[in-house]
């Protein structure tokens, strides 16, 4: 990546790049490491493979891989990695380390927030009955076999649920709400994101839950940061919560958290692997990984997070005033509601300025080289955030997006 290192060099003169960024210097560099080594040059996989790094200033996205692990997580996993260990042993014991750091009842390791839902989902259906394990997901004769969503909580990660075999009762308001819970009724399942989306909020969806005596479910794979989300629905009551590993937090991608009631939790670990026979066979997390995962919640709670979030907000401050210059556009600096509460900048394409769609600036800045990702691309302009940005890429892309945005000006 030749072009990489010219830019580099380039912008090394920039004094914002990488002065006021000390928050966030733990992302590790693979560029760093090559300026302070010039003569060991380390083998470019993705090269050797033909895949193209991506310069991500568009957030924590599953499809371009979500986030960057630590130097401690990392360190972590590679210590872990050359010893045998009993794998359900393990488990426990990170589960438990998480529970006290956390402060709720029970916490396993999975594989991503998915993999909890699944797991959950299970685990509320056969408790440690391993006859029912067994027949999941195509004969659920003597399990409970319905799980309730608002409308408009359902994502497509409800697949994740019905892996299981259960039929999803879509219901609109609290009175449907109260009405479809029977004897079949298994879970009632609720997504974070969409609290303020349902007639039924947190509070009282919960409330509903514990009158009736069917466990709830909070999908808040995304729900981090704010970081008090990391114990605060397992404080108002919800029986089950989900979390990604490898968003916020930076955990290895292939990490979730499930945390919430004990036996709910032994029931869900008991659908998972290492058992041959059951739904979850497929959801593998492995010794590194779990490891990896305890340290990044332990590193995720010890971290100033406010001086992060100060790093990000002086990044997107200082874009802002890189385009604000711009004829035509609108550059605004927010925090949005949620999810992925963090410092945003807005773009906006006045009437007429551009000859371009912020969809198709989006594509010549993926395609172009560097490849730069930038958030939500829409007809009139688009986001860009800087907290899964390693801080010393921030130069390049303010100069990628000026040039495209120059380009497309009419
Ligand atoms: C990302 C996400 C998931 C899936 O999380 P993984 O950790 O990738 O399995 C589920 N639900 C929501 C709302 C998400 O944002």
């Amino acid at each position: 990546m030749l072009s990489r290192r010219k830019l580099l060099k380039r912008f090394s003169g920039l004094p914002l790049v990488g002065g006021f960024i000390a928050g966030s210097s733990s992302i590790p560099s693979r560029a760093d490491d090559q300026e302070v080594d010039e003569k060991k040059v380390p083998r470019d996989y993705f090269a050797e493979l033909g895949v193209k790094p991506i310069i991500n200033a568009a957030g924590a996205y599953t499809t371009m891989t979500a986030s960057l692990m630590p130097e401690e997580v990392l360190d972590a996993y590679r210590q872990t990695a050359g010893e045998y260990v009993s794998l359900n042993g393990l488990h426990d014991a990170v589960g438990q380390k998480i529970a006290e750091m956390v402060g709720c009842e029970a916490a396993m390791i999975t594989a991503g927030a998915a993999s909890a839902m699944t797991l959950a989902t299970a685990g509320v259906l056969t408790g440690l009955d391993e006859g029912k394990a067994k027949r999941i997901p195509v004969d659920l004769h003597g399990m409970k076999n319905e799980v309730i969503v608002q409308k408009s909580h359902i994502v497509g990660y409800t697949h994740a649920i019905i892996n299981c075999g259960v039929k999803l009762v879509v219901v609109e308001s609290e009175r449907e709400l109260i009405k479809a819970i029977n004897r079949k009724t298994a879970m009632l399942y609720f997504t974070d994101e969409h609290n303020l989306d349902g007639e039924v909020q947190y509070e009282r969806f919960v409330k509903i839950g514990k009158e009736h005596e069917i466990p709830t479910f909070i999908d808040a794979a995304a729900g981090i940061p704010p970081r008090e989300n990391l114990w605060r629905f397992t404080k108002m009551g919800f029986d089950l919560i989900a979390i990604s590993g490898g968003k916020a937090i930076r955990g290895p991608q292939s990490a979730g958290l499930l945390m919430g009631r004990k036996d709910l939790i032994a029931a869900a670990r008991f659908n998972g692997p290492p058992s041959s026979d059951r739904i979850g066979r497929g959801m593998k997390v492995n010794k590194e990984e779990m490891v990896a995962m305890w340290i990044a919640v332990e590193r995720f709670l010890k971290i100033d997070y406010e001086k992060e979030y100060e790093g990000w907000k002086m990044q997107i401050d200082w874009l802002k005033s890189q385009f604000d210059p711009i004829d035509g556009l609108k550059a605004e600096s927010i925090i949005p509601q949620s999810p992925n509460t963090v410092p945003t900048l807005v773009l906006t394409f006045e009437n007429g300025a551009f000859s371009k769609t912020g969809f198709e600036v989006n594509k010549a800045l993926i395609d172009g080289d560097p490849s730069v990702a930038v958030a939500r691309p829409r007809e009139d302009g688009f986001n860009i955030t800087t907290w899964m940005l390693q801080p010393e890429r921030l130069g390049t892309v303010a100069m990628r997006v000026k040039e495209e945005l120059l380009k497309a000006r009419v």
